[in-house]
């Protein structure tokens, strides 16, 4: 997709701070961190969230939290803990539409909801 700012990262023509990378997947440390570290984990193949993944996507989203997990190790935030999330859709607040999950760490994190 020429005009997702994803896929600009993924192709390397749009910078970004990477902390993990394999064939399937890539993870950057967010723009606008929300907490201390917030890490996005993305596929490298365009879909626009979770609503869109196919039957063969499912092999990708499990790569992602492979992934999650050892980025978490990696920035030692594994044993404190953090939260993997994905938003899908505009009361879920979804701003770019390629599929992502947060990783937010390093400070205890607000509960979930409205
Ligand atoms: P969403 O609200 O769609 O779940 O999250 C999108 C996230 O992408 C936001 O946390 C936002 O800060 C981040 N973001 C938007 N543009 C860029 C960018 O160009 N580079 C990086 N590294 N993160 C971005
Ligand atoms: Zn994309």
């Amino acid at each position: 997709m020429s005009d997702c700012i994803f896929c600009k990262i993924v192709e390397g023509s749009l910078p970004s701070t990477k902390v993990y990378e394999d064939d399937r997947v890539v993870a950057f440390h967010d723009i606008q961190p929300a907490a201390p570290i917030h890490i996005l984990i993305i596929p490298k193949k365009h879909f626009a969230s979770l609503n869109e993944a196919g039957e063969s996507d499912w092999e990708v989203i499990g790569q992602i939290h492979k992934a999650a997990q050892e980025i978490a190790k990696k920035l030692d935030v594994a044993d404190s803990g953090y939260r993997v999330v994905t938003n899908c859709g505009s009361n879920a607040g979804q701003v770019v539409h390629h599929l992502h999950y947060h990783l937010l760490a390093g400070a205890k994190l607000a509960p979930l909801g409205v």
